[in-house]
């Protein structure tokens, strides 16, 4: 690269991120491939519309590229429609709300601070401020979403949309009784699977495709493709739009949806975007991502018991898929002084609000702690007590940097040599 700037950048980033121990639940490292298709000539297109249906020409190869995604997709979630489009996982969410749902329309979604997202009905995002927020939450004395509660408010509030899906939520999610909640008030039901999809891929959880109306994720985080969204429907798409769709069906809910995204919400799809998607569906569809995926569990297990052995409060007392939550409250640090004296030792993690949190989002009482990433680089089970161990000297040493220093050593020597994207990931 001639831009010596950015290329030094680039370089300095890929050095913080070998040398480091990255413990961010929602990110994940891409393969080569999934790179090169990233950084290819597809960036050079213009490809308004859809295969076979666009303003521009020349698309006659984008087209095969969008075909084999969209294929590639529907095969991997056993789904019956799929649009690549979006260019992350919140325009995939804008564009679905914006077709079932009218300004002022009322949607339940999960409380940010319990593990929701921005996108199911912040008062920050578009979701809060275009719509009628109400939330349900987990319970205080499991950590789990108490269905009790979405059925209470459901019938109560009588949403139009029901959102099921987290960012902080370690546990499975129950979509067949958000389902039986949905029909009790006649909502539509839209799954956010952005963080287990990866999981879900690989049959490990549940699948909201055979209960929710519409599925809606993210590409970069356990499924390991590049940034950007997705948009699923499965074979039950029974009048998920009320009076608008009488006897609704497949295609014509397809055209809604995916003119939602285009025109709707977005212009030019990016077909080198699309491309790295393909490649990570190509790559989610083999066994090695199953093993890998059942090792990001395993791993995540032996994160939890490792932390609960060291007296780590975990939310819900551990974890059923990739992250775990920890309130560190019994530490006496919050989650904004671990994060830095983490980031100081050379260990990625995010602060996180816990459940019934008495501490502001820019502080918080927790952490957030993922294994798709390291997962990726190789590690197994029996190298998670070393992690704890790691973790758990900084916070009890947040306050002294050499210290840290000398922790980041130690993380440095540990993951130096290890490989980005480890091409073999046994379990
Ligand atoms: N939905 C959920 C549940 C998420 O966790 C996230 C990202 O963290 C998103 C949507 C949004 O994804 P993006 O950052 O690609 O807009």
């Amino acid at each position: 690269m001639k831009d010596k700037a950015i290329s030094d950048l680039i370089l300095e980033e890929k050095n913080r991120q070998t040398n480091g121990l990255e413990l961010i639940a929602s990110e994940n490292f891409a393969s080569q491939d999934v790179m090169d298709a990233a950084g290819s000539v597809l960036t050079n297109k213009y490809a308004e519309g859809y295969p076979g249906k666009r303003y521009y020409g020349g698309c006659e190869v984008v087209d095969k590229v969008e075909d084999l995604a969209r294929e590639r997709l529907k095969k991997l979630f056993g789904a019956e429609y799929a649009n690549v489009q979006p260019h992350s996982g919140s325009q995939a969410n804008t564009a679905v709300f914006s077709i079932c749902l009218k300004p002022g329309d009322k949607i339940l979604g999960f409380d940010l601070s319990h593990g929701g997202h921005l996108t199911h009905g912040s008062p920050v995002n578009f979701s809060g401020k275009l719509y009628d927020p109400v939330f349900y939450g987990v319970k205080e004395s499991t950590g789990l979403i108490d269905y009790d509660m979405v059925r209470k408010v459901a019938h109560k509030e009588k949403p139009k949309m029901i959102i099921a899906g987290a960012s902080a939520y370690s546990r499975e999610i129950d979509y067949k009784t958000f389902r039986e909640i949905a029909d009790e008030v006649g909502a539509i039901l839209l799954a956010d699977m952005a963080h287990p999809a990866g999981l879900i891929a690989a049959g490990l959880l549940q699948s909201p495709i055979e209960y929710c109306h519409i599925v809606t994720s993210t590409t970069h985080k356990t499924i390991r493709g590049p940034r950007g969204g997705i948009i699923l429907m499965g074979k039950d798409f029974e009048n998920p739009f009320g009076e608008k769709l009488k006897n609704g069906n497949l295609k014509k809910m397809s055209s809604m949806l995916d003119s939602s995204v285009f025109p709707g919400n977005q212009g030019g799809p990016l077909e080198h975007i699309i491309a790295a998607k393909a490649v990570a569906f190509g790559e989610a569809l083999t066994d090695e991502f199953v093993d890998y995926q059942k090792q990001v569990i395993k791993n995540a297990s032996a994160l939890a018991k490792a932390f609960m052995e060291r007296d780590y409060k975990i939310i819900s007392g551990g974890t059923d898929n990739h992250m775990i939550l920890i309130d560190l409250r019994n530490k006496n640090i919050s989650g904004k002084q671990a994060e830095e004296a983490l980031g100081v030792a050379g260990i990625t993690v995010n602060k996180n609000m816990v459940p019934f949190d008495d501490k502001s989002p820019f502080v918080t009482s927790g952490i957030r702690i993922g294994t798709p990433a390291i997962t990726t680089r190789g590690l197994q089970e029996n190298e998670m007590e070393k992690i704890v161990n790691l973790i758990d000297d900084v916070i009890k040493n947040f306050e002294n940097t050499s210290h840290l220093e000398s922790i980041r050593e130690q993380v440095h020597s540990m993951m130096s040599q290890k490989p980005l994207f480890a091409e073999t990931v046994k379990s």
